[in-house]
């Protein structure tokens, strides 16, 4: 059962995922019953959380049973929460690129929000378009989410100044990616195209970059104003254990002048 789980969850997508999570998540607050571990995003309890990633990369005990929520989705979801006016009744104009499912239908719902959503595919998205040259008009947007997206695209620097561009002075973001602590420099090279050597290059196959410590100073070369959480700054070591977030997990978040 272990096993067969284990192989569902590594080769089907993560919209199907999703999907399926709807069935699961009827039966899952009964089969991980418990009081361990905790998801901010959905306010359940549970036994544990599902394992989550590839062989590679496998962790145990990060996958929400009811929303799929991972450790990155639940220290972004604490930040906005804790530290933003996001849920606060203020109106805000919201760009949301590459919509996490796991948040997309709760923004959406959400009263105070005049939200958009923007992918180059995603049927969930409301408008479809390349990061590089982003078809909306300056300073427009309260608040940017683009995730795990910036690891893919060919010029990432561009990207980040189309994002800083539609940002409203005073706005802010969070941007997050798959970051190499233990590098300083990024890791770009691209005599490396073949979906085998990026995935040992840059951590996945179709990843095209492996950011290191200096991610933020892209950021910042883009026009941006960086600031950084951590949970360890913001929680008892108790809490991001129960919480599962990633310890040396740090979220950037983005501001414009
Ligand atoms: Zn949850």
């Amino acid at each position: 059962m272990k096993k067969v789980y284990k192989l569902l969850l590594n080769t089907l997508p993560r919209p199907v995922l999703i999907r399926l999570s709807y069935i699961f998540r009827l039966f899952a607050p009964y089969l991980y019953k418990g009081n361990k571990v905790e998801c901010p995003v959905c306010e359940k309890s549970f036994s544990k959380f599902l394992s989550y990633g590839s062989d590679v990369a496998h962790r145990d005990n990060v996958l929400c049973p009811y929303d799929l929520t991972l450790e990155r989705h639940r220290l972004m979801w604490l930040y906005m929460k804790n530290e933003s006016n996001f849920f606060s009744s203020q109106p805000l104009k919201v760009l949301h690129i590459a919509p996490e499912q796991c948040f997309h239908k709760r923004f959406k719902q959400q009263a105070n929000l005049d939200y958009l959503t923007g992918d180059l595919v995603s049927p969930i998205a409301d408008m479809h378009f390349d990061l590089h040259q982003i078809p909306l008009e300056d300073n427009r947007f309260d608040v940017v989410f683009c995730n795990h997206v910036l690891e893919h695209v060919n010029d990432a620097k561009q990207c980040m100044r189309e994002l800083h561009r539609v940002m409203k002075p005073g706005g802010w973001g969070i941007m997050q990616v798959p970051q190499d602590v233990t590098r300083y420099e990024t890791y770009e090279d691209a005599s490396i195209t073949t979906p085998e050597e990026r995935e040992k290059h840059f951590w996945q196959y179709d990843h095209v970059r492996l950011f290191g410590l200096d991610y933020p100073d892209w950021l910042r070369e883009a026009g941006f104003e960086v600031t950084e959480y951590k949970p360890i700054e913001h929680f008892s070591e108790e809490t991001v254990e129960r919480y599962r977030l990633m310890k040396k997990e740090i979220l950037y978040i983005v501001h414009k002048k």
